[in-house]
């Protein structure tokens, strides 16, 4: 019952698993790498490349390779190669195949049961839509983890016990989050999380990327550098090895070459986090409002502040931290993901064994599985009695109509708010029928898609609707009272009811335009018959 932790990354993606001296160990890709890029390569119409090679053509040849593609997740997105049609859960299932196939040759040993991680603030359709690429490959998602429960979970595994209060600050490839989590040797609970989903190391690649290009142009102005795709890609290479580098150096040089002409372009650290400054700005902001929430719900001090994710090893992310007056410490940033979402899959393949009414693991099973991992009885049952505690990651709420000066307006109310502590149920709130003689109410619930909470319909998604109907003709403004329930595993539920007749509305929000499981289970041949490699 060998278990696997998976960091599905926006830019690399990682495998850990609990090693026999029961301890997270990462276990390494085909070319020998802790981790894989997550970059696929459509060669031909049957062979699939993913990792490092595919990451080295993906300027050469845009058409043929997909990069970024968790920044798709949820959305209905398609995306064509040699004339078949891809999903973004699709293309993640072939970065997860040959995640999963690798890892197994590695070990001699197949990996089946899996759980995958996401960013914190994934909506309810990015979820679903990473636990179906998981099934696509053929795996068995277990669960799927928050990336900073993850964190602490790692954490929780190489800190002394007690109860800690820890701030994550993750900066991946391309997602910004940060979560306030408390640790304690029965419980992981998140307090509040937030974050930016366009944000990540891929954005200091471009600035730098660009600055490479202006100074070559300036250097070699008429050349049709700009318009040349290999060039390009030899920049974005450039630049991301730079800025790697740039983060235990002060200067570096960068050798450009088009034609025939060549320049030696200088990068100082400084002229780096110039260009930069803006996009670790945008960190600090949400840093301080993740403070704020954190201090409304009275927590202001931290036992830890831990860097997450690759980018956080820029020298100009600990500082902008000691600004706010955090202290960070650095630990495993690339690897701490994969590495607790092993831990975790072991929870969760230990809590396939418990009594549904809760309670403790039986001997047996904590026995087998202490013996199989060869880890010590107790150290199984602490982690099989280990609680989750998650929040709803954004806003819910329903559409009004707004009148003003006359002008109809819609807008979004939000009823379940981000941050609250799951399982959640909201008091009903009061709202009223928009117009004299309304013999019908539809109900629309939307969920915040932008990284704050706001009203503007743009800003929020539309995921599922009701009718309540047959009313006698109601005067404007008639009550009807709305609540939201949110179970521990994301499942929203929203209840409406019209007071004076007492009809009412239960909605089970089935989210749109999600794969159905036919989609799944085409994409999932359609996958099989590729061949995957690295
Ligand atoms: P992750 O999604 O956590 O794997 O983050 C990968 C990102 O971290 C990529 O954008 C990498 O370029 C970036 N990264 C990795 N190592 C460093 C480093 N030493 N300095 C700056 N960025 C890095």
């Amino acid at each position: 019952m060998a278990t696997f932790g998976i960091d599905l990354g926006t830019t690399y993606s990682c495998v850990a698993h609990i090693d026999d001296t029961g301890r997270p160990a990462i276990i390494k890709n085909r070319p020998g790498d802790d981790t894989t890029p997550s970059v696929v390569y459509f060669e031909s119409p049957d062979n699939v490349v993913v990792g490092k090679e595919a990451k080295a053509v993906a300027k050469i040849q845009p058409d043929l390779v997909v990069s970024l593609i968790k920044r798709q997740m949820g959305k209905s997105f398609e995306i064509t190669v040699h004339g078949q049609a891809h999903s973004p859960e699709s293309i993640s299932a072939l970065i997860l195949r040959e995640l999963a196939d690798a890892a197994g040759e590695n070990l001699g040993e197949e990996v089946r049961d899996v759980v995958i991680t996401v960013p914190a603030y994934f909506g309810v359709a990015e979820r679903n839509a990473t636990r179906k690429a998981g099934e696509i490959a053929g795996l068995n998602v277990l669960s799927i983890v928050d990336e900073p429960v993850a964190a602490a979970l790692h954490y929780d595994a190489i800190s002394a016990g007690g109860t800690k209060t820890i701030f994550v600050y993750d900066l991946g490839g391309g997602t910004f989050d940060t979560t306030v989590i408390k640790v304690s040797p029965e419980e992981i609970q998140v307090v509040c999380t937030d974050g930016d989903h366009h944000l990540g190391g891929a954005d200091w690649d471009d600035r730098l990327a660009e600055y490479l290009l202006e100074q070559f142009l300036a250097e070699h102005p008429g050349t049709e550098a700009a318009d040349d795709e290999e060039f390009l890609q030899s920049l974005a290479a450039g630049a991301e090895d730079i800025k790697k580098q740039l983060s235990r150096m002060q200067s570096r040089r960068f050798n450009a070459r088009f034609g025939g002409d060549t320049s030696q372009i200088e990068v100082t650290r400084e002229k780096f986090e110039e260009l930069t400054a803006e996009l670790v700005e945008r960190t600090a902001t949400i840093t301080r409002r993740t403070l704020r929430t954190a201090a409304d719900r009275g927590i202001t001090e931290f036992d830890d502040v831990l860097l997450v994710g690759g980018s956080s090893r820029m020298p100009a992310v600990t500082a902008v931290l000691e600004g706010l007056g955090l202290k960070p410490r650095m630990h495993d940033p690339d690897l701490a993901v994969a590495k607790g979402a092993a831990r975790y899959a072991l929870i969760e393949s230990i809590k396939v064994h418990l009594p549904e009414e809760g309670g403790e693991a039986p001997a047996e099973v904590v026995e087998e599985v202490a013996e199989q991992l060869n880890i010590p009885v107790e150290k199984v049952r602490a982690l099989a009695g280990k609680r989750v505690a998650t929040v709803v990651p954004r806003a819910f709420g329903v559409k009004v109509v707004n009148r003003e000066g006359g002008r109809e307006h819609y807008t979004i109310e939000h009823v379940l708010r981000a941050n609250t502590p799951l399982p959640a149920e909201t008091e009903p709130q009061r709202f009223g029928t928009a117009y004299p003689n309304q013999i019908e109410i539809s109900v629309e619930i939307w969920e915040q898609s932008g990284s704050v909470e706001s009203e503007a319909l743009e800003d929020n998604e539309h995921i599922a609707e009701g009718l309540i109907s047959g009313l006698p003709p109601l005067p404007e403004n008639s009550p009807i009272d709305i609540s939201f329930q949110m179970a521990a595993d994301g499942l929203l539920r929203v209840h409406a009811v019209e007071l004076k007749t007492r009809q009412d509305l239960h909605i089970e929000v089935q989210i749109r335009g999600g794969l159905s499981d036919e989609q799944v289970h085409a994409a999932r041949t359609a996958v099989a018959r590729y061949n995957v490699s690295a």
